[in-house]
C-alpha cells in the first residue's frame, strides 16, 4: 500500500540529461507538477559527450533558447571527415555561409556546463530538480502499472500516475521494468573515451584557421585513429579547448585486447592530430557508452504509467553522431504524451501509445529505421573504417607527388592499389552493403 505521505506529483523524470530534461520542461510549461531525479551531484556533473549540440531540437523545446543565453563553446562552422592512415591524412571537410547564422545549426558544447543550464531553465519553469538522488527502482500497483518509484533516500518513495524513464544507456530501471532485454551485447554498445583539453582560445582559433571564437570545427576520424577498427575519432574545437576522443564497438576493444586509454593516447600522438594539441592541458577525462543497437533491438518504449526517452531507448544516429536531439525530440514528445494523458485521466499503455505514434511521425524513428542496418553494416564492411582510409591516402599521395615518369603509370598503379587491397569485387560487395545500410 503507498505511503499516504509520501510526495506525490504529476509526473516524475528519472535522468537529467537532454531527454530528461525536455520531458520535464514540457510538462511544468503546461502546468503540471514534475519532479526530475538526477543521481549526479547536478544534472550533468556524471555526463559527458563528444559534443555537437543541435539547436533545432532544442528550439523544439525551448523556442526562446538564444535569449536564455545557453553555454555555447563555438558555433559549428565547419565540418567534415578526416581519413587517418599511420602518416597522413584526406580531409573532407564542408564550410558554408549558412553555418554562420545566429543562431547557428550547432554548437560545440562541454555537457559539465550545458546540462546545468538547461536544467535551470526547467527549474525556472516550475519543475522540481533533485540531484544526488538515484532512483533505485519503479514502484507497480497490484497489476503492473507504474505508480512511482523507490530512490536511496531514508523514506524516498515518490508517488506519480506517470514516470518518464530517460536514465541513458546504462538504462537498469528499464530493464527491470522488463521494456529492455538484459544488457546490451558488446556488439552493439561503443565505448568512447574523450579528453578536453584546455588551451587559450587564441590558440585553438590559429591552429585550426579560425578567425576567433565565432568559428569552431568538428571533425569526425576514421582509419588509423581506431587502427582500422569499427569505430571513429573526433576532434571539436570549444571556447578555449579541444575535444579529442575515440571510440569502438565495445567488442572491438575485448575481441583485440585493447585498453581504451592507449588507444586514445595513440591517436593523440599521430603526427597530424599532436601538433594541435601541443602544450594543452587535460582538464576532463572520461569513458562513456553509446548504444548502437538499432532500431530492430530498441526497448519497448510504452508501458502502463510509464515511458522511455533518450539514449535508455537506444534512440542514438551513430552515423550523423546525433544522440542529444533524438534525445531531446523524444523528451519533448513524451512530456506532451503525459500532459495528453492528465487531460484524459488515462495512463494505460493505450493511452500512452500516442507517444510511440508521434515518434513514428517525427526523424526520430524515421531515422533510426533508416539506419537500421548500420551496425550490420560495419560487421561486415570492415574495410570503410580501415582499408579504405589506406587506401585514398596512398592514392592521395601518389596523385599528388610529381613524379618522373607518365601519369598513365601513376594512375594504373592507383587501380592496382584497389584491386590488390580490397579486389573489384570486395568493392562493389561494400557498396551493395552501404547502400542496403543507408537505405533501411
Ligand atoms: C563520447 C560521446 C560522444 C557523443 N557525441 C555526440 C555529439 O557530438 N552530438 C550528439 O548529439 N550526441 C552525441 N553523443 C550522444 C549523446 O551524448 C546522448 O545521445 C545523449 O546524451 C542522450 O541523452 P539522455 O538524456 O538520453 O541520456 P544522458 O545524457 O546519459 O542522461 C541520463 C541521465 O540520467 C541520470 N541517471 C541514470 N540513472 C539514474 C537513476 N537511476 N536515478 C537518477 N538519475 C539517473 C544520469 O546521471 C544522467 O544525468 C555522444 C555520446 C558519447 C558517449
Amino acid at each position: 500500500m503507498p505511503d499516504p505521505n509520501a510526495q506525490r506529483y504529476d509526473a516524475i523524470v528519472v535522468g537529467g540529461g537532454p531527454a530528461g530534461v525536455s520531458a520535464a520542461i514540457t510538462m511544468a510549461r503546461e502546468g503540471l507538477e514534475v519532479i526530475l531525479i538526477e543521481r549526479g551531484r547536478f544534472a550533468g556533473a556524471k555526463n559527458f559527450f563528444g559534443g555537437v549540440m543541435y539547436t533545432r531540437a532544442l528550439a523544439e523545446v525551448l523556442p526562446d533558447f538564444q535569449a536564455r543565453k545557453p553555454p555555447w563553446e563555438r558555433p559549428v562552422t565547419e565540418q567534415g571527415y578526416w581519413m587517418l592512415a599511420p602518416g597522413s591524412v584526406v580531409r573532407f571537410m564542408h564550410a558554408s555561409q549558412a553555418y554562420r547564422q545566429d543562431p547557428a545549426d550547432a554548437y560545440t558544447v562541454l555537457r559539465a556546463r550545458f546540462d546545468p543550464w538547461f536544467a535551470q531553465q526547467a527549474v525556472d519553469l516550475g519543475a522540481l530538480v533533485v540531484p544526488k538522488t538515484t532512483v533505485v527502482a519503479l514502484i507497480e500497483d497490484a497489476d503492473g502499472r507504474v505508480i512511482g518509484v523507490r530512490t536511496d533516500r531514508p523514506a524516498g518513495e515518490v508517488f506519480a500516475p506517470i514516470v518518464i524513464l530517460a536514465e541513458g544507456v546504462n538504462n537498469l530501471l528499464t530493464q527491470r521494468h522488463g521494456l529492455a532485454k538484459a544488457d546490451l551485447p558488446p556488439r552493439f554498445v561503443a565505448l568512447s573515451v574523450k579528453q578536453y583539453i584546455g588551451l587559450p582560445a587564441k590558440e585553438v582559433s590559429a591552429r585550426f584557421g579560425l578567425a576567433g571564437t565565432q568559428e569552431g570545427l568538428a571533425i569526425d576520424i576514421f582509419g588509423d585513429a581506431t587502427l582500422g577498427l569499427p569505430g571513429t575519432a573526433f576532434l571539436y574545437t570549444d571556447k578555449a579547448g579541444i575535444s579529442i576522443g575515440v571510440g569502438l564497438l565495445l567488442e572491438e576493444f575485448v575481441k583485440h585486447g585493447l585498453p581504451p586509454y592507449a588507444v586514445l593516447e595513440r591517436f593523440k600522438r599521430h603526427p597530424i592530430v599532436a601538433p594541435y594539441l601541443e602544450g594543452g592541458e587535460a582538464l576532463e577525462y572520461g569513458a562513456h557508452l553509446i548504444p548502437e543497437q538499432g532500431y530492430d533491438r530498441m526497448p519497448e518504449l510504452v508501458a502502463d504509467g510509464v515511458l522511455v526517452a533518450g539514449d535508455a531507448a537506444g534512440m542514438v544516429d551513430a552515423l550523423h553522431r546525433e544522440g542529444t536531439n533524438l534525445a531531446m525530440l523524444a523528451g519533448k514528445l513524451a512530456g506532451e504524451t503525459a500532459v495528453m494523458a492528465h487531460r484524459a485521466g488515462d495512463f494505460s499503455a493505450r493511452s500512452l501509445g500516442h507517444y510511440r505514434r508521434a515518434l513514428e511521425q517525427s526523424f526520430v524513428l524515421k531515422d533510426l529505421k533508416q539506419y537500421r542496418r548500420m551496425t550490420d553494416f560495419l560487421d561486415r564492411s570492415p574495410h570503410f573504417m580501415g582499408t579504405y582510409s589506406g587506401l585514398v591516402n596512398d592514392a592521395a599521395l601518389r596523385y599528388f607527388t610529381a613524379h618522373d615518369r607518365p601519369k598513365r603509370e601513376m594512375e594504373r598503379e592507383i587501380v592496382g592499389l584497389l584491386r590488390d587491397r580490397r579486389g573489384f569485387f570486395g568493392v562493389a560487395q561494400d557498396l551493395y552493403q552501404l547502400v542496403r545500410g543507408m537505405r533501411g
